[in-house]
């Protein structure tokens, strides 16, 4: 990859440079024109800016299925209308829902993505094998979170009984997964973490057993956190703590640990944050969506706790790209704080290294570093419009989110000119179509109307 502007995240960036690539690793990243090598393949990326590829810390990916409901409502009311309609899910509606919102990631840059199932309907198929199914078709890496849920409205949570699953089979469930899938070597293609979905949809022992699992196992912990007013009253109410202490007291907090949105922190948690290296999923489009409030990540970071990007589930942020959140982030800090409160730099480095902090990868990914994994976004900066701006890195956190050259996982090519190229682009979007259909269908068979939803 040669001619290109380099901006690695960590170290100098080139304004006219080349990226070696060898396998699936960076061999060399440096400035100038490339050395001439006989029998290997060049990609010329003049006009383009080369970044690392974007890491996705939170999402569920089922989601795509239920876009355009519950418009207009809190965080608590939207979980409310659609959870009767996320019960009646099967593994189809996952894998082309999966498949839709895997490929809409890939065009937007990314590389590597979390994803967040906590609904497992009985009887209904594998659901973790459709998605998995479904990032080996788009070739992106993939940290399936197995997610769960065993605090119905019978015991003083959110959802319904119907949606959630017993603790027992819970826990035997995810180690199943975690035995079935994670590949913990270098250059994983797919990593597994242990995920209850949130304070008020699971139990302090859900909480403790899970932790207890992913420590034996060696494997990542995931949850919500701290995403509105109404879970920190929940939280006070019932546990006679805010989130991030019965975090604390729950043994939730740790380097192993990283917690969706982060919104409600108080000075004092954010010191716990990053005394313990907790990482957090800042999901700016997802928190302005529902109303939920603006993270303090400009101070987050002052203080040297982890931050990454995530688009959470479409269901909530509707067809926001990836790429897209390094503007969403970086407007709303300055919003908040001023001016200096993030950079273009700080956004794009949020989402790559601080992704890869998330995931427990930062030595894999993240950067464009010799040693590195070949993942790699070539953004096209030389369009009409985008060709006045001054600084690419300017031109892709600013603006609209340019058209990609290239996108290379592990060095094999994902997206080239704009198009996806492991599967046919327009199939993967339909499969989500297909994917909503379905569940409209399903959903109305168990007498809730998708459609009766959107307000
Ligand atoms: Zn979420």
């Amino acid at each position: 990859m040669e001619n290109v502007h380099v901006a690695p995240v960590v170290g100098p960036e080139y304004e006219s440079g080349y990226i070696r690539i060898d396998g699936d690793l960076i061999a060399e990243v440096a400035a100038g024109p490339a050395p001439e090598a006989p029998g290997v393949t060049r990609i010329d990326g003049t006009g383009c800016l080369a970044t690392p590829g974007l890491v996705n810390t939170h999402h569920h990916l089922y989601q795509w299925a239920s876009q355009g409901l519950a418009q207009d409502a809190t965080l608590f009311e939207w979980l409310v209308a659609l959870y009767q309609v996320w019960a009646a899910m099967d593994a189809d509606v996952v894998e082309g829902a999966a498949t839709a919102g895997l490929s809409w990631l890939a065009l937007s840059g990314c590389t590597t993505t979390s994803d967040h199932h906590y609904i497992f309907p009985k009887g209904r198929g594998d659901l973790l094998a459709a998605e998995i199914e479904a990032a080996r078709a788009v070739g992106l890496r993939f940290h399936p979170a197995r997610g769960s849920m065993d605090r119905g409205q019978s015991k003083g949570g959110l959802p319904p009984d119907v949606v959630v699953e017993e603790l027992d089979d819970i826990l035997s469930a995810t180690a199943e997964a975690v035995d079935a899938y994670h590949d913990p070597s270098f250059s994983s293609m797919l990593r597994v973490a242990v995920a209850p979905c949130s304070p008020f949809s699971a139990s302090a022992e859900l909480m403790t057993e899970s932790a207890a699992l992913a420590r034996e196992k060696g494997v990542r912990l995931h949850t919500h956190l701290a995403e509105t007013v109404d879970e920190d009253e929940h939280c006070r109410e019932q546990f006679g703590l805010r989130p991030v202490d019965y975090m604390l007291k729950l043994g939730w907090l740790g380097p192993d640990v990283w917690l969706a949105h982060a919104v409600h922190l108080s000075d004092a948690d954010i010191g716990k944050l990053a005394a313990t290296g907790t990482g957090t999923a800042h999901c700016p489009s997802s928190n302005g969506r529902l109303g939920a409030g603006i993270a303090r990540v400009s101070e987050m970071l002052r203080r040297g706790a982890n931050v990454g990007l995530g688009v959470d589930g479409s269901a909530s942020s509707e067809l926001t790209p990836l790429a897209g959140e390094m503007r969403q982030a970086l407007l709303y800090q300055r919003a908040r704080y001023g001016p200096r409160a993030l950079t273009a730099r700080q956004a794009l480095e949020l989402a790559t290294l601080g992704g890869a902090r998330n995931l427990g990868r930062h030595h894999e990914l993240g950067s464009l570093e010799p040693g590195k994994l070949a993942d790699i976004a070539l953004w096209r900066v030389d369009g009409p419009y985008t060709a006045a701006v001054a600084d690419p890195v300017c031109a892709l956190v600013f603006g609209p989110v340019p058209p990609l050259a290239r996108v290379l996982v592990g060095g094999r090519t994902v997206v080239a000119d704009g198009e996806l190229r492991t599967l046919p682009q327009d199939e993967a979007g339909r499969a989500g179509l297909r994917a909503r259909r379905r569940l409209a269908r399903l959903a109305e068979e168990r007498g809730f109307t998708a459609a009766e939803q959107i307000h």
